[in-house]
């Protein structure tokens, strides 16, 4: 793989961008992998990258049902922050924080990191108890977080409402090194890494069906054919309940629409991302201008990738209470991603009922944040068969009743 420079941007400028290669290898599946990953999102593409660079495995294949990053890794609002109330979460998202540092060094590929800071509003006095607990307890967690007043707020955000008609803004919960990255990217750079390793990724191929020989894992059927692997690890979002079904066991997560807007783009007017938990809406801008803007979840369970009417309109009346200007931005789109939600809102990284097979899901409406702390350890996880960042993150913590709770922490939709 030829590495990306400023001197090969100049050279290729001299000759029409003529001599770039393909980024990532499209190969046909071979008949046998040590490890076969299914979903090439974020955290599948990391899950192999960490593998490969961490302990030298690179027989492995990605295996996506449609496009690389065209999950959830491409439909999100790209939040970034490591303010988490339970020690196991801020150990993860922190570890994920940090490696979003440097990745466009590791990665040799820009993925736009812009740590510009998050502000979590606090419009109620049970917020504001809940995020100085949270400022507490990332202090002992060794994670830059603190508690800041209205007039703070309002001075990084001047096109803030503070005497909201609802909702008084009262503080704010603000982690100065969150930020945003370019989602693509991320998904783009991890599989231009994996495919240089040797890997292969395997798109428009869907598994139909997972493969036992007793209680042990030997492959997987495609829409490509069988292929044999030692080892599975599922990292499919949405769609893990399917799978794990195909697998012969069952997950605790629902599975929902979250979606999302961008405005028309606008002169740059806001540099930091704010989140307004009670009325529900949280809004950042991009480099192209554009205010992207979030909500909540669908209260029911679906697979459509769409997200209904009603929370639009619920997410731009508290987007307009909070930042009036709004009310003059034209929309340019909407979509939405289909979010694996557990009970305790903590995700699931673990060994399964079924030997040799791992799942990786329950990020929810929050798992773009944690993609490289993930990747990494759920590759310790697969690797050794067992992982620190990991360890309290089994599927088995529902039945033993060890709950991670992040309702609080999880903010209004991440
Ligand atoms: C609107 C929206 C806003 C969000 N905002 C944020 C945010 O600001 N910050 C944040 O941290 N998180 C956010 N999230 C959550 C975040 O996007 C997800 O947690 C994260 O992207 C999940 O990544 P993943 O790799 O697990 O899943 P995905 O990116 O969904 O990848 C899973 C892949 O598996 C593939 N797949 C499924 N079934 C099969 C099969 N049978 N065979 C082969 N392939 C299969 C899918 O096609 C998909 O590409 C948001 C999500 C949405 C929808």
């Amino acid at each position: 793989m030829k590495r990306y420079s400023a001197f090969a941007v100049a050279r290729e400028a001299l000759r029409y961008n003529t001599g770039w290669g393909r980024a990532w290898r499209s190969p046909e599946p071979k008949k046998h992998y040590d490890v076969i990953i299914v979903g090439a999102g974020g955290h599948g593409l990391a899950t192999a990258y960490y593998l490969g660079k961490n302990f030298g495995i690179t027989n492995v294949a990605i295996i996506e049902k449609g496009w690389l990053g065209g999950g959830n890794t491409g439909r999100n609002t790209t939040i970034i922050r490591s303010n988490y109330l339970q020690d196991p979460s801020a150990a993860i998202y922190e570890k994920a924080r940090s490696l979003y540092e440097d990745m466009s060094q590791d990665l040799n590929y820009n993925v736009m990191f812009s740590p510009r800071g998050v502000i979590m509003l606090a419009q109620t006095e049970h917020e504001v108890r809940g995020y100085k607990r949270t400022a507490h307890a990332n202090a002992l967690q060794g994670v830059p977080t603190e508690w800041i007043t209205p007039a703070r707020v309002k001075e990084l955000v001047p096109i803030i409402n503070l005497a909201g008609p609802r909702y008084p803004v009262l503080g704010g919960l603000w982690q100065e090194r969150g930020g945003t990255a370019r989602h693509d990217a991320v998904a783009w750079g991890y599989a231009r890494a994996c495919s240089d390793m040797g890997m292969d990724i395997i798109q428009k191929c869907e598994v139909t069906g997972v493969r036992r020989d007793g209680d042990r894992v030997v492959g997987v059927d495609t829409t490509k054919g069988a292929i044999d692997c030692n080892k599975i690890g599922m990292v499919v979002a949405g769609n893990c309940s399917a799978l794990s079904d195909m697998a012969g066991f069952r997950l605790p997560v629902e599975s929902v629409a979250l979606q999302a807007l961008v405005s028309e783009p606008i002169k740059p007017c806001m540099d930091v991302v704010v989140m307004a938990n009670t009325v529900h809406g949280y809004m950042s801008q991009s480099d192209k201008g554009e205010m992207v803007i979030g909500g909540g979840t669908d209260a029911f369970n679906n697979y459509t990738q769409r997200g209904s009417f009603h929370h639009i309109e619920e997410t731009v009346r508290a987007l307009v209470e909070t930042f009036p200007m709004v009310s003059r931005l034209k929309m340019l789109r909407q979509w939405g991603g289909i979010v694996d939600v557990t009970g305790d809102r903590s995700p699931i990284i673990s060994a399964t009922p079924v030997e040799g097979c791992f799942v990786n899901c329950g990020w929810g409406t929050g798992g773009f944040k944690a993609i490289p702390g993930s990747g990494w350890a759920m590759a310790e996880l697969m690797a050794k068969g067992t992982a620190p960042l990991a360890e309290e993150f089994s599927m088995t913590r529902f039945r033993e009743g060890k709950f991670i709770d992040e309702s609080v922490a999880a903010g209004v939709a991440h």
